[in-house]
């Protein structure tokens, strides 16, 4: 994928940043080396997990080039701390009935002893990895049984692994339970169905995935090494916490779960054991500055809430928690660290949220903000608060974005020419391409890297065949990537140069949303995911009104297309419709996802149509479907 021969070494000006970084940080400070190890009983054996047919979906040996501690001149000093720090794996013993599966994902398992079974919050991304975690913890525990799982909120790394660690059918024979924080579907279905396309092509620069592991390439994201590979599914909760604070007795134990919406995830919760004294903060206190919005995009977070939620949890469960557990790195023991570093925690968002809000009050911009925002000296010097996944400086953007919007309120900015037209100005204005390029050298020598990528993205929207723009590009993105603290920087640059030396990298066809997940979701979220497909071309005054029944549930949708626009009212039907349609709704979700078509569900019998038949059959003739590897470093031909 990756022809190592292009791939440049640390430029002079790139060493000299990363040794002026290292300077100023404290390396002799190795007390998170000693929490990352603290408890651990056993390595994942091999390093690897694979599919039953052999596939690996997991492999900590493409990261062997982090063994040992000398310095790699290619990757930022602060960030090979950090991944080094989540090279730890495997099943780590935290505390009396308290386990932890790590490394084995990007995110943790936790899995509580109870009286009868276990107790599992979160199950990482997907079947295979979550079904390794179980089974390595049962080695050595025995072979409990399931009792509950608890989602903490509603991000894929929490709940995809679902049924790696149960099924569907213990669920309804009453066996096990599945907690989930109040809207946590719904917010699955919103931030995953709707914009899950871009989301995903978004997350392959967040994350690296098709970056190689390498002292060049992918070392870590920050939150752990990478996402796993594998099958994503999701099992509906059984359980929904909607009060504050809601303690259930699970499996014998006393479980204070703790609400905390519009924290990191829109749906997240905490959770207290008052007998064990170990709290869990889901993904809202972890050793780093977490983001605001993500760079693979997201609704905008809200920090002040945020804040506030650690210090909500600090009041009320402090002073009787021995160790802090988190569903990302590793756990924080003893009641006076704990508080310390949640309230620390409390102010890292705090902080960022109210300086970016006072120089907005100032008349300042975000990109100015950005540029001089920073942390104070006492969180700043503290490992835990630094940008391995977030930055302050994105952060603050996204707190810009929350109040005033994408728009900076100077009408320069209100309606400039899109990108392509704009760049052929640019470069035009310029005095062309080669004298753009030979000035932009002359600034790559001096290292001068951010500005050299920002003004050959004119020259590269001008004309995206330009291969020296292109390549002068990479090579800038690519010390950027070696000088970026934040995992996520340094992914996003170095796949940015990847992408420019090679192209987009072609993947086979596969529906980014698995059946799985759509199954999961609110009926009414299918039918959005439908509305967002629609060719407002292909609709071009047609006017009706669907019925929709599902057999197998209790519902009714009545459907309506006016305007090339498709809207729809749950529970209930038209007068007169054009057609009414019933069907089981996982037939509904196979058509949407292309599975199975109109007339073959027809054939079979699975949908069974009232009326004109062809107008659902052109319903779905309609829809767009998405090509998740779309251009993002150049226009895309649809755009020149
Ligand atoms: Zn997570």
């Amino acid at each position: 994928m990756t022809d190592e021969k292009q791939q440049k070494p640390a430029s002079a000006q790139t060493l000299a940043a990363n040794t002026a970084l290292a300077e100023k940080l404290d390396f002799e400070n190795r007390r998170d080396f000693e929490n990352a190890a603290r408890g651990h009983v056993a390595s994942l054996e091999g390093g690897t997990i694979a599919t039953g047919k052999g596939t690996k979906v997991w492999d900590l040996n493409e990261y062997g080039f982090l063994d040992g501690e000398d310095d790699i001149d290619t990757i930022n000093p602060s960030l090979l701390r950090m991944a080094r720090l989540n090279m730890a794996n495997g099943l780590f013993e935290v505390c009396d009935r308290v386990w932890q599966v790590r490394g084995l994902d990007l995110a943790n398992m936790t899995i509580i002893e109870g009286d009868t079974g276990v107790i599992l919050i979160d199950c990482m991304t997907t079947a295979e990895v979550a079904a390794a975690g179980l089974a390595l913890y049962r080695k050595h525990r025995g072979d409990r049984p399931v009792k509950a799982l608890i989602y903490t909120h509603s991000h894929v790394d929490h709940y995809g692994g679902a049924k790696g660690v149960l099924t569907q059918d213990l669920i309804d024979d009453g066996q096990a339970q599945v907690f989930a924080p109040d809207g946590f579907l719904e917010a699955v279905g919103g931030e995953n169905v709707l914009a899950g396309n871009p989301m995903t092509r978004r997350a392959q620069f967040q994350f690296g995935g098709l970056l190689r592991k390498g002292p060049r390439g992918q070392v870590d994201a920050g939150l752990g090494k990478i996402t796993a590979r594998g099958t994503v599914g999701l099992l509906a909760p059984t359980h929904v916490v909607v009060e504050p604070v809601e303690r259930h007795v699970v499996d014998g134990l006393n479980v204070d779960f703790h609400l905390a919406p519009g924290t990191e995830a829109p749906a997240e919760m905490h959770m207290f054991f008052p007998e064990l004294g170990v709290l869990n903060m889901a993904e809202n206190a972890t050793p780093l500055l977490h983001n605001f919005c993500p760079l693979r995009g997201s609704e905008v977070r809200d920090p002040r809430i945020w804040s506030h939620f650690l210090a909500d949890a600090v009041e009320r469960f402090g002073a009787r928690t021995e160790v802090l557990v988190c569903q990302h790195h590793w756990p924080t023991w003893g009641r006076q660290e704990v508080t310390d570093f949640l309230e620390r925690q409390r102010d890292l968002y705090k902080h960022i949220h109210d300086q970016t809000v006072r120089l907005m009050n100032h008349g300042w911009r975000p990109a100015e903000i950005a540029e001089v925002l920073d942390l104070p000296p006492s969180l700043r010097e503290d490992w835990r608060m630094r940008g391995y996944y977030g930055t302050v400086s994105h952060n603050s953007k996204a707190v810009f974005q929350r109040y005033l919007s994408w728009y900076d309120g100077n009408p320069a900015n209100l309606n400039p020419l899109p990108p392509v037209k704009a760049a052929r100005k640019y470069v035009g204005y310029m005095g062309g391409a080669d004298e753009v390029l030979a000035k932009a050298r002359a600034d790559f020598d001096k290292g001068e890297y951010r500005w050299v990528a920002q003004v050959l993205y004119h020259v590269l929207f001008a004309d995206p065949n330009n291969q020296q723009a292109r390549h002068l590009a990479a090579d800038a993105f690519e010390q950027l990537g070696y000088q970026a603290e934040s995992a996520t920087w340094r992914n996003a640059y170095l796949y940015a140069a990847q992408e420019l030396r090679h192209g987009v990298v072609k993947l086979p066809p596969r529906p980014v949303l698995s059946p799985d997940l759509l199954g999961a979701v609110a009926t009414t979220t299918l039918f959005d995911f439908i509305s967002v497909r629609l060719d407002p071309e292909k609709a071009l005054g047609k006017r009706w009104q669907i019925n929709w029944r599902m057999t197998d549930r209790d519902e009714t949708v009545c459907q309506t297309l006016a305007n090339e626009t498709l809207t729809h009212i749950m529970d209930k039907q038209a007068a007169s419709p054009v057609a009414t349609a019933s069907l089981p709704r996982e037939v509904l979700v196979g058509i949407i996802v292309g599975k199975i078509s109109v007339a073959d569900a027809l054939k079979t019998g699975s949908l069974s149509i009232d009326g004109d038949a062809d107008a659902v059959t052109g319903l779905f003739a309609m829809l767009d479907t998405f090509e998740m590897q779309f251009d993002i470093l150049t226009p895309g031909p649809e755009h020149l």
